[in-house]
């Protein structure tokens, strides 16, 4: 037997020996006498209201404080006994000896602690072997032990009239008053988020404190016996001010949790839990106990403010049932109720004829056969309407009703009509579900349009494999799931979402409800209007995905269209510009103006230069035409970056040798050997070096290093100080056609084809480009090649 276990069956114990006992005491309380005022005003001629000041001696003992004075008396004595009263009337004693009457005239006010305290036991018990593992429920418990005992027996010497045994329900009494504040307030803060009682041991011990102290006042006095001792119970006044506080407290906090309570069914449980405490003990704590603390005469007696405690394990009773406290779920089936109801319904209809019946006999007259006869159709004719009525009030109350329904459909009509998107949908009627009709669960899937399952658009509440074996065995049309199926995946109803004509529909699945009852057909027409409403939005929101889509296409042709043309353009412009100078230079060589060697050897570099532009153009064009094809191929193998770069480097400075420039070359001294094809690296080199050239205004510098790394890769850079890249553009450069404005704006020349190649052949070379720089700073491009294979 394990130790949770173990505590279980002892707390069970605990419980029926509390509950064993406050039934004893609450036998003893059934035999609680009084003083027989009556009898003693006849006796001595003093009114019933001057007589408790005017008692001067009971039963032997002198009378100081009347009310403590004779409860000691009373406890000491059972219904019947007599005993002798002097009374001080007129100066004069005088002595009678009276019996003891009955406390309770009517039996009516201990029925009450009866009902009252054995309702609220069941309740404990029944949260406590439900939710044995809970810590509420286990307060909970407790809480009802304590308010259960306290409200059945009483009073700490009410049942004991004389008799030793009694005194143990007496000491069970002061224990389970002084502890269910305590308990009461604890259970409230579970509610909140603190969840722990403010100095909570300190009020535990005080209560206990409290139920030490009167219990041995009440037992040591009435054993010894000393009258004395027992007016110490005039304390109680000090615990009753502590009760008054802690209900106040507990009443406070629980309205402020209900104010922020952050589900609707939070909500409804801790309005509940708030009214019991109202209702219940709202009379006791103030028209019993606050008097009777200030010193004044308290409007309502004991009795009548005890009365008022049945209302809290009613409405605790109320929110279990109904708002699932403490996550308890009954199954409350319609006609376990109505038998119920009818059970109560006849036993008022009789009890009401014999009440006629009573009311017709008082009458003059003597008793006729025909009355009882009538008084029952009388009775019945005003029942017919009263059961409607109350079967109307236990609908509304127990079951949801069409009311409700209605309006989950309109509150989600209204918000879908506003929906976005199908998950937008599924979120709303998730919601309204759990408002409305709460389920353990709700899936859903929409096939993708135009594509055949499981293409799907949408899928929620449901794993991927769910819905394909869902798809798999399809059935009828009507119930197009297998029922077993759908069991498996711990769904109850499934609703069709058809949307339109041909359009493959979606389908919602519903768990079962969380109430644990059945799908009443009420639920299900609730059920499929909702799923004809989301459908119907769907089908809104797909007409409407559709038109963003089809402007997004034509929108796509119009740019390319665009492209074409401004690739035409600009391949025209770069090819024309070269041409022309080309076209001038070899003009002026013919005409034989420039014959000096200098002047003709600068103009022949110029061609040159200009000739490998055009070529370096040309490649371009040409590898992107290829890129474009996916006609690209490389010829991979060992090769040495170090020539690579070293013949680049040769390239440059021969064709730059009167540019503004200054070129820094940095690498090892020995090959560095890496898997690549030596022409597209030369071009990839030749792209970067020419972009650092052109992007940079001024005394231009460029380097360009060479290293191996320690993976057996190797890295180049280029680096230039000229006009630098934005970081959000570092990513749309590698792209076709994409030049920054602040590149355009520094040299109109370019396509903006390069870095595309360059990002192909990298690519290709299983490599990597690093952008780095800042705009103004200049900028750093660096090739990785990745180690041999
Ligand atoms: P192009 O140089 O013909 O425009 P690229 O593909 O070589 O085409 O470069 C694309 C764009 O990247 C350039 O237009 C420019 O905006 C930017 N860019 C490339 N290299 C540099 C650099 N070294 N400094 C600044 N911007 C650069």
């Amino acid at each position: 037997m394990g130790r949770s276990q173990a505590s279980f069956y002892w707390s069970l114990f605990a419980g029926a020996l509390i509950l064993g006992l406050s039934v004893f005491g609450f036998v003893g309380l059934l035999g609680r006498p009084a003083v027989p005022w009556d009898a003693l005003e006849r006796a001595t001629g003093v009114a019933t209201g001057l007589l408790p000041q005017a008692i001067a001696r009971a039963d032997g003992f002198g009378v100081r404080d009347p009310d403590s004075d004779l409860g000691f008396i009373a406890a000491r004595h059972r219904i019947g006994d007599p005993i002798e009263f002097v009374v001080v009337k007129d100066g004069r004693e005088l002595a009678v000896t009276e019996p003891l009457v009955p406390f309770f005239g009517r039996r009516s006010t201990p029925i009450f602690f009866l009902l009252t305290g054995v309702f609220g036991f069941l309740i404990g018990f029944g949260v406590f072997i439900r939710r044995a593992e809970d810590r509420r429920a286990r307060l909970f418990f407790w809480l009802c032990l304590a308010f259960s005992s306290a409200v059945m027996i009483s009073g700490g010497w009410y049942g004991v009239q004389g008799r030793a045994l009694h005194l143990v329900p007496g000491v069970l009494f002061f224990f389970a008053y002084t502890l269910t504040p305590v308990f009461l307030l604890k259970f409230v803060l579970t509610f909140t988020a603190r969840d722990r009682l403010p100095g909570g041991p300190f009020l535990g011990i005080a209560a206990l404190l409290f139920g030490g102290f009167f219990s041995v006042v009440v037992v040591a006095s009435l054993l010894i016996p000393s009258i004395e001792l027992f007016r110490l119970n005039a304390y109680f006044r000090v615990f009753r001010v502590f009760f008054g506080i802690m209900c106040f407290a507990a009443t406070a906090i629980l309205f402020r949790t209900f104010r922020a309570a952050p589900t609707r069914e939070r909500r409804d449980q801790v309005r509940w839990v708030l009214y019991g405490m109202i209702v219940g003990l709202g009379p006791f704590v103030l028209f019993y106990t606050i008097p009777l603390v200030a010193g004044l005469r308290p409007p309502l007696s004991e009795e009548t403010a005890s009365a008022f405690f049945v209302f809290l394990p009613l409405a605790m009773a109320f929110a279990i049932l109904k708002y699932k406290l403490l996550d308890i779920n009954v199954i409350i089936n319609r006609s376990v109720v109505y038998s119920l109801l009818t059970m109560v319904t006849v036993g008022v209809y009789l009890a009401s004829i014999e009440g006629l019946k009573a009311l017709f006999n008082a009458g003059p007259g003597t008793g006729r056969s025909w009355i009882p006869i009538s008084a029952a159709f009388i009775a019945a004719l005003a029942f017919a309407p009263a059961r409607s009525r109350i079967q109307v009030l236990v609908d509304k109350a127990f079951f949801r009703t069409s009311y409700d329904y209605r309006r989950a459909v309109l509150g989600f009509t209204t918000a879908a009509g506003m929906a976005r998107s199908a998950e937008d949908l599924l979120t709303l009627l998730s919601k309204t579900l759990d408002d409305a009709l709460p389920v353990e669960k709700v899936g859903a899937f929409i096939p993708a349009p135009g594509v055949g399952a499981p293409g799907l658009s949408l899928r929620s509440g449901l794993d991927y494999d769910a819905v394909a074996s869902l798809l798999a065995k399809p059935a009828g049309p009507e119930e197009p799931f297998p029922p077993a199926e759908l069991r498996r995946l711990g769904f109850e109803f499934v609703l069709p979402l058809a949307f339109g004509d041909g359009e493959p529909s979606g389908r919602v699945f519903v768990g079962p409800k969380r109430s644990g009852l059945k799908l009443t057909d009420e639920d299900r027409e609730l059920l499929r209007t909702l799923a004809a409403e989301m459908a119907a939005s769907l089908h809104r929101i797909r007409l409407q995905e559709e038109v963003i889509y089809e402007r997004a296409s034509r929108e796509k042709l119009e740019e390319l269209g665009r492209l074409k043309t401004e690739f035409i353009a600009s391949v025209s412009h770069e090819l024309r510009t070269p041409l022309t100078s080309l076209q001038a230079i070899s003009e002026l060589l013919d005409s034989g103006k420039a014959d000096e060697t200098v002047l003709r050897k600068h103009l022949i570099g110029l061609m040159a230069g200009e000739c490998s532009r055009l070529g370096r153009y040309l490649h371009n064009v040409l590898d992107f035409g290829r890129i474009e094809q996916d006609a690209m191929r490389y010829d991979i193998r060992p090769a040495d970056l170090r020539s690579i770069v070293a013949g680049v480097v040769e390239v440059v400075r021969s064709a730059a040798a009167d540019e503004d420039l200054d070129f820094e070359v940095k690498m090892p001294a020995e090959p560095v050997m890496v898997e690549a094809d030596p022409d597209a690296v030369r071009q990839v080199l030749l792209n970067l070096v020419d972009n650092a050239i052109k992007y940079s205004a001024g005394r231009k510098h460029v380097a360009v290093r060479l290293a191996a790394t320690a993976a057996g890769g190797a890295e180049i850079s280029v680096s230039d100080r000229g006009i630098g890249i934005l970081p959000e553009d570092r990513e749309r450069i590698l792209g076709a056609f994409y030049r920054t404005p602040e590149a355009v704006r520094h040299d109109p020349k370019g396509v903006g084809l390069g870095l595309k190649i360059v990002k192909h052949i990298m690519d290709a070379h299983g490599g990597e480009i690093g952008i780095s720089g800042a705009p103004g700073r200049g900028t750093t491009i660096t090739l990785k090649f990745p180690g041999r294979r």
